[in-house]
């Protein structure tokens, strides 16, 4: 019997499907014991805001799936990058960014990182073994994201984690577009793998989580701890979200990849598209290290369209069909996404001063997804002729 494929099971009943187990008490079985609660950490159950057995659970399957030791789910991806730097990062200490990684996380370095005493510093996010020279005796962690957050670039991570691990600096690295199924970071030397499970976990753009992935026993307590003081706990009810998306995330990530690819090399070919970028295309600067590093497409790249006024971007959008205007990606559904010129142009080493339309491919048919992008971007065209 294959009991291992149980998610639940009882003397009762056995079934597939994780139970939800809610609960912000835990019931003690006598005083000793509740006396004690505090060794139960950083796995055991002694209130709500350490988890309950779904969340246990769910941590022990992204785990499985980074080739990790631990993990600590969290209620955001967003809270993810703040409580792995919160749990090691202290004033006097310094900070290195890509310049590429997520916003919020740039943000939350400027302005609250820094006024807590912390030197940040922002790097060019397509370093390699040249981090070393920004790397100073008081120098803390990394934090680092690759293909990068709307501009796609691809940093040299091997090479990046060998210098860090060498000099006692800790790694972080967002995985959200790849998800550990196209990338496991812990296996190139990186500390700490973050994922929005909001994104190709969950699959469903019904929820928001994140996760962080770690070998280390004492990093795991760290981070277990900082996870509970700051009140970063998860509903039961979406951590059973993100565990029925799990199941078909093989799948899920298999299509989204090959559609996403294909609609890519498709675009490179019309008129009215500048450039692409993103990795798995020969022509993208990242190419080669996505290559060697990367085992999926993903489903998400950005589009640099032939120099126009916003008039024309108003055009692209009001034509195009299929896909949902909206923030976030990784879901069933095709997305598409503005960032204006000034957003890239007031970036520390921006990649283009164009704006952008950053595309996330879903599972719809794919030729459903280009007669949809044919005709916005006819619209588009049209627009630059009457300008
Ligand atoms: C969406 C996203 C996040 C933040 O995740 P939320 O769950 O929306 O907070 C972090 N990093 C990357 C790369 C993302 O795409």
């Amino acid at each position: 019997m294959h009991s291992m494929n149980r998610a639940y099971t009882d003397e009762q009943f056995s079934c597939l499907s994780p139970a939800v187990v809610r609960a912000s008490t835990v019931v003690f079985e006598n005083f000793e014991d509740f006396v004690q609660r505090k060794r139960r950490q950083p796995d055991g159950y002694s209130y709500g805001i350490t988890g309950t057995p779904t969340a246990r659970l769910l941590e022990r399957r992204i785990a499985d799936l980074e080739g990790a030791r631990h993990c600590v789910v969290t209620p955001s991806g967003q809270a993810a990058l703040m409580t792995a730097v919160m749990g090691f990062v202290r004033g006097g200490d310094h900070l290195l960014v890509s310049a590429a990684s997520y916003g919020a996380l740039k943000t939350f370095a400027e302005k609250w990182l820094a006024s807590m005493n912390v030197e940040v510093e922002f790097f060019h996010p397509a370093i390699g073994a040249e981090i070393g020279e920004r790397i100073r005796p008081h120098t803390r962690m990394i934090c680092l994201e690759a293909p990068g957050t709307v501009t796609m670039e691809v940093h040299d991570t091997p090479a990046i984690a060998r210098v860090a691990r060498s000099r006692g600096v800790l790694t972080m690295m967002d995985n959200t577009w790849a998800s550990p199924l196209g990338f496991r970071p812990l296996e190139h030397g990186i500390d700490f793998s973050v994922e929005a499970a909001t994104k190709f976990l969950g699959g469903h753009s019904d929820l928001l989580m994140g996760s962080i992935s770690m070998n280390d026993f004492q990093h795991y307590e760290v981070l277990r701890e900082t996870q509970s003081i700051l009140g970063q706990q998860v509903s039961p009810d979406d951590c059973f979200l993100v565990l029925r998306g799990l199941e078909t995330l093989k799948v899920r990530l298999a299509a989204q990849s090959t559609a996403t690819l294909a609609i890519a090399r498709w675009l490179q070919r019309q008129p009215g598209v500048q450039d692409l970028l993103y990795p798995p295309l020969e022509s993208d600067p990242g190419h080669a290290l996505w290559k060697r590093d990367f085992r999926t497409n993903g489903c998400l790249f950005s589009m640099i369209l032939a120099p126009g006024p916003e008039k024309a971007f108003h055009a692209f959008f009001d034509a195009l069909q299929t896909f949902v205007i909206g923030a976030s990606w990784g879901g069933v559904h095709s997305l598409a996404a503005y960032y204006p010129a000034a957003q890239q142009a007031s970036r520390k080493f921006p990649r283009t001063d164009q704006p952008i339309v950053r595309l996330s491919i879903g599972l719809e048919d794919p030729e459903v997804l280009t007669a949809a992008l044919s005709a916005a971007l006819d619209a588009y065209t049209t627009a630059l002729a009457a300008a």
